[in-house]
């Protein structure tokens, strides 16, 4: 290949990178470098792209350089943490991945009871800093997701009904605009630190965020309790009347779960749709037994895992239940009741994908506390969390199975208030408009001209200027 032919088949910018990768600490893979393909993975398999490059940034000044190289190149722009997005937006074809995971450091201020977090961090780092003093995150229930993905999209979390969400619980974010600029965004700086409470990562890159914790206690009573998939509505119905009366410091999810046929599932488990119920308790603990015991004998068992355990080890109970790797399709949506006609009308159309599986949070308590327009989330009308989530091995597969997901999801549509925009694949303008609601999708919109207004940050559920 000549000089000229090498030029002209190459991707906008290719040429350039030398001179980014002179600027990072960290490296810069290219698509020929060992690593590229790891590193380009998520969580979805059924999200692959190939970006032009993966800058592997190791501090701010790495995010500055990447940034705006990437503009000066006019090359698109992504950011990955976590990789937990079921989206897949964190890579982008023939783009260039801001990659934040090397930034990952916890830092404990035990006094002020406030954890920073590295950009990149994910939710067992955290948990595991926190716990060494006594204290916890209101975060994530699955601690292989990243903290700042899943904060800045609202944040479902174990310990929400007892302290609110994930993002209500931030004192302050750092932040690397489009410009380049650093900014320590908090409530001095209201129309922004109100904006990435709930608008996702439509602002900038994050590169680190101060978050309050909580006193917790050092064990407290955890785990699942699994039943039959006959017994599903019975359960339900049960799971919603306990958690109805429950304490603030009980949290539970019920889902309807299929298990592989998999020597390291349990052998009562192994490649069956089962209900289980995964709880936890951070208060009293006669109280929570009480509770917790209501929640064990809704129907006769199939495995019962719940006990005393550290705080660190409870809070985990939900790790290695979604597993990477799989193709993924998610339709998650927030309920404004659960009432019988719901539990009977949705619960056959699970069935019709084996492939399928249901989960169902009830919110309340903390969340409810946080008054509307507080956060860029909408409140209110927001009694339960249900989430449809498709997990299968085969591509060939796919269309049936989406379809079959998104019937199951419209079946829900006289009850749902709107979609849950952490638990989704991509949204259209108008399906996050919708989502939000019309007053905040405004604001956030009034933001972002004045922060992003080229949308150099378009890789995200994206609010366009
Ligand atoms: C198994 C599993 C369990 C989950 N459980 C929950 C749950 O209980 N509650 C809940 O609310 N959500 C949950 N989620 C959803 C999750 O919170 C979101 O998908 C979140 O965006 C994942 O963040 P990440 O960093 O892991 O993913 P990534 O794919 O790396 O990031 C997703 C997007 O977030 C943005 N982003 C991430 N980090 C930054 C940053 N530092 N700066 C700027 N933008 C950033 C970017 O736009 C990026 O494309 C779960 C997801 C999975 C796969």
């Amino acid at each position: 290949m000549t000089q000229t032919d090498h030029a002209e088949t190459e991707a906008p910018g290719a040429r350039k990178l030398g001179a980014l990768a002179e600027r990072l600490r960290g490296p810069l893979l290219t698509t020929e470098s060992p690593g590229y393909d790891e590193a380009r993975a998520l969580f979805n398999a059924r999200k692959s792209a190939r970006p032009l490059a993966i800058a592997c940034c190791e501090n701010v000044d790495d995010v500055r350089a990447a940034l705006a190289w990437a503009r000066a190149s006019g090359v698109p722009l992504s950011v990955r943490a976590g990789g937990h997005g079921v989206h897949g937006l964190a890579i982008r074809e023939g783009g260039l991945v801001i990659d934040l995971r090397a930034m990952d450091g916890v830092a404990i201020a035990a006094d002020a009871r406030q954890a920073r977090v590295g950009g990149g961090a994910r939710w067992n780092a955290v948990y595991e800093a926190a716990a060494a003093h006594g204290l916890g995150p209101t975060g994530g229930t699955e601690t292989s997701v990243g903290v700042v993905g899943f904060t800045i999209g609202s944040g479902n979390a174990w310990l929400m009904r007892r302290h609110g969400l994930a993002c209500d619980n931030v004192v302050s974010f750092e932040l690397v605009t489009a410009d380049g600029t650093v900014r320590e965004v908090d409530a001095d700086d209201p129309d922004l630190f109100w904006a990435l409470k709930g608008g996702g990562g439509n602002f900038g890159v994050i590169t680190a965020i101060t978050l309050q914790l909580h006193p917790v206690p050092d064990q407290i009573s955890a785990g699942m309790t699994f039943y039959a998939a006959e017994d599903a509505e019975r359960t339900l119905r049960g799971y919603r009347d306990v958690m109805e009366e429950a304490p603030r410091d009980t949290a539970a999810m019920w889902a309807l779960a299929p298990f592989p046929d998999d020597p390291q599932v349990p052998g009562p488990l192994r490649g069956r749709t089962v209900v289980l119920i995964a709880m936890l308790h951070v208060g009293p603990r006669e109280e929570g037994e009480r509770h917790l015991e209501r929640l064990r004998t809704l129907a006769p068992t199939v495995l019962d895992t719940v006990g005393e355990v550290p705080f660190a080890q409870g809070i985990r109970v939900l790790d290695g239940v979604a597993p990477p790797g799989l193709q993924q399709y998610w339709r998650g949506m927030y309920l404004r009741s659960l009432d019988d006609e719901a539990v009977a009308t949705t619960l056959p159309l699970v069935a019709v994908a084996p492939e399928m599986g249901m989960q169902v949070w009830r919110m309340g308590g903390a969340v409810d506390d946080v008054p509307a327009g507080a956060t860029a989330i909408p409140r209110g009308e927001r009694r339960y969390f249900m989430g449809l989530a498709s997990a299968w091995v085969d591509p060939a597969e796919s269309e049936r199975i989406i379809s079959a997901t998104d019937a199951a999801g419209d079946a829900f549509a006289p009850w749902s208030s709107g979609a849950c925009p952490n638990h989704v694949d991509r949204l259209t303008g108008e399906e996050l408009r919708a989502a939000l609601g019309e007053e905040i999708h405004d604001r956030l919109r009034a933001v972002k001209r004045q922060v992003d207004p080229g949308n150099v940050f378009a890789a995200n559920q994206n609010i366009e200027p």
